[in-house]
C-alpha cells in the first residue's frame, strides 16, 4: 500500500515505457515482414521501431521479450453492431453502456482493437466514444454511425435504432442531429430483402448523402443490389459496408468506384452465417470460439428448432450463392485496384464478436486475396478509410494497438488466431 502510494507520486515525473524485443514485425502498411525487430512504446504510443541491435532499452523501460513472435497491428472492424444483442435476442432495451462496454471487451480479446458500430446506437456510445478519445483505451476504440437511415416501414426494422425517412426534409433535420453529435460517419440501408419489404428510395439517399456531405459527414451504404450499388456511387456515397450479392460487378460499377475512390466493406462472414448453423459447423466446439459464447447460446444455435428455423425462411437455398457472389465480388474488386476496407456485420444475433473477424480474414483468403492483403485490408487500409492518422499501422507516432501471435500468419491466416497478447495504446489487455 505505502509503495504504491510512493509510486503513484513519483509516476508522473517519468513517462511509461514499454521495449518489446525479437519480434518479426508486419507493420500493416502491405511491406513485408521484417525480422528481430524491436519497439519503444511511451506512454502508450510508439516511439519507436526498428531491428532489436538499433533499440536501447531506457532504464526504468520494461523489457519484453517476443523472441520467436509475430507482432501485427490490431484489427480494424469497420462493419460491426455494438449494445443491443443480448445472447440471441436483439433490441434498444438491452442498449446499455454496461453491455457496450462488455462487448467492446470481447472485441478486444481477439484482436479486434478499433470497431466501428454502424447505424444502431444509442446515447450511451458517445461518452463511451468521447472518453476513450480524451485517454487511453482498455477496450476496443469505437466510432459510431449514430442512427441509421431507412425507409419508412422499410427495412431493416427501425427498432427505435434507426430513423425512418419518408422525406427529404427528414433527412435534413435527422443528419444535422447526427452532425451535432458528432457521428464519424452516416448510414444508410438500401436494401428490400429480396422484395419483400420496402427499401429506401433512391432520392432520399440522395438527399442524405448531399445534407451529410454539407456537415462534412461520409456515407456507408447497406446494399444487396448491383443497380443500387451502382446509383449510390454515382450519388456519391463513400463506402458499400456489403458486397454486391445479385451478380457479379460489371466494369462499369468498377471504373466508376475506382474514379471516385469508393471502398468496398465485404462482410463475408455476414453471408455465411445465414446458413452455416444448418450445417452443424465444427466451430460450435472449438474452445476459440466457445470461450466467448456462453453454453446457453451454443446448445441454442446447434438445437434442432435453431436450425428448422433457419430452414423455414423460403429464400434459405438462395444464401450459400450470396456468399461465392460476395466473395467472387470482393476478389474481383481486389484485383482492379479498388479500396478494400474489412468489415464483419459482427453483433446481431448469431454473428459473433472478435470470433467473427478472425473467421472474416480466412474467408477473405478463401476468396483469393493473400494473407498480406488481408492483413492490410484489416490494418492500414481500415485506418486509411476512417482517416484515423494514429492507428492501424505499427509505426513510429502511432498507438501501440497490436497483437502478438506465436505463429506467422502470412503462412497461413488462420494463425492469427494464435493470440498470446492484445495491446491497446501499450496495455496488454485482459483475456
Ligand atoms: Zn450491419
Amino acid at each position: 500500500m505505502r509503495l504504491a502510494a510512493i509510486f503513484l507520486l513519483i509516476a508522473p515525473c517519468f513517462a511509461e515505457t514499454k521495449v518489446l524485443k525479437g519480434f518479426t514485425l508486419i507493420d500493416g502498411t502491405g511491406k513485408p515482414a521484417s525480422a528481430s525487430m524491436a519497439m519503444t512504446i511511451v506512454n502508450g504510443r510508439i516511439q519507436s521501431v526498428g531491428p532489436t541491435a538499433n533499440i536501447k532499452t531506457p532504464a526504468g523501460a520494461e523489457a519484453v521479450d517476443l523472441t520467436g513472435k509475430y507482432v501485427m497491428p490490431g484489427i480494424i472492424n469497420l462493419h460491426g453492431h455494438v449494445g443491443a444483442t443480448q445472447d440471441l435476442a436483439q433490441g434498444a432495451q438491452f442498449y446499455t453502456r454496461e453491455n457496450v462496454e462488455r462487448q467492446l471487451r470481447t472485441y478486444a480479446s481477439y484482436g479486434v482493437t478499433t470497431v466501428v458500430s454502424l447505424g444502431t446506437d444509442l446515447e450511451p456510445i458517445f461518452q463511451i466514444r468521447d472518453e476513450q478519445r480524451a485517454g487511453r483505451p482498455h477496450l476496443a476504440r469505437v466510432y459510431t454511425a449514430g442512427r441509421g437511415f431507412v425507409a419508412k416501414a422499410g427495412y431493416p426494422p427501425a427498432g427505435g435504432m434507426r430513423y425512418e425517412v419518408e422525406t427529404p426534409a427528414d433527412c435534413a433535420a435527422d443528419v444535422a442531429e447526427l452532425a451535432a453529435k458528432k457521428v464519424d460517419l452516416v448510414k444508410i440501408w438500401v436494401d428490400d430483402q429480396l422484395g419483400k419489404q420496402r427499401k429506401l428510395p433512391i432520392e432520399l439517399s440522395r438527399a442524405i448523402i448531399a445534407e451529410a456531405g454539407r456537415h462534412g459527414l461520409k456515407v456507408a451504404a447497406h446494399i444487396y443490389y448491383l443497380e443500387d450499388a451502382k446509383q449510390l456511387v454515382d450519388a456519391g456515397v463513400y463506402a458499400l459496408a456489403h458486397s454486391v450479392r445479385d451478380q457479379i460487378v460489371d466494369q462499369a460499377l468498377i471504373d466508376n468506384m475506382y474514379k471516385h475512390g469508393v471502398w468496398q466493406i465485404a462482410t463475408l462472414t455476414r453471408e455465411i452465417s445465414t446458413f452455416i448453423y444448418a450445417e452443424k459447423p465444427a466451430f460450435l466446439d472449438d474452445p476459440f470460439f466457445t470461450r466467448s459464447v456462453s453454453s446457453r447460446v451454443v446448445d441454442t444455435v446447434k438445437s434442432p428448432q435453431y436450425v428448422a428455423r433457419l430452414k423455414a425462411d423460403p429464400d434459405f437455398p438462395k444464401y450459400p450463392g450470396f456468399l461465392s457472389m460476395a466473395k467472387r465480388n470482393l476478389k474481383r474488386l481486389a484485383d482492379a485496384g479498388i479500396k478494400i476496407g474489412f468489415g464483419t456485420d459482427s453483433g446481431p444475433p448469431a454473428r459473433f464478436q472478435g470470433y467473427f473477424e478472425q473467421w472474416e480474414m480466412e474467408l477473405m483468403a478463401s476468396a483469393g486475396l493473400t494473407p498480406m492483403q488481408v492483413i492490410t485490408a484489416a490494418t492500414g487500409n481500415s485506418a486509411q478509410f476512417l482517416a484515423a492518422r494514429d492507428i492501424g499501422t505499427l509505426e513510429r507516432g502511432k498507438w501501440a494497438d497490436l497483437i502478438v501471435l506465436s505463429k506467422n500468419p502470412l503462412e497461413d491466416i488462420r494463425n492469427t488466431r494464435t493470440i498470446e497478447a492484445v495491446y491497446i495504446a501499450g496495455n496488454a489487455v485482459e483475456r
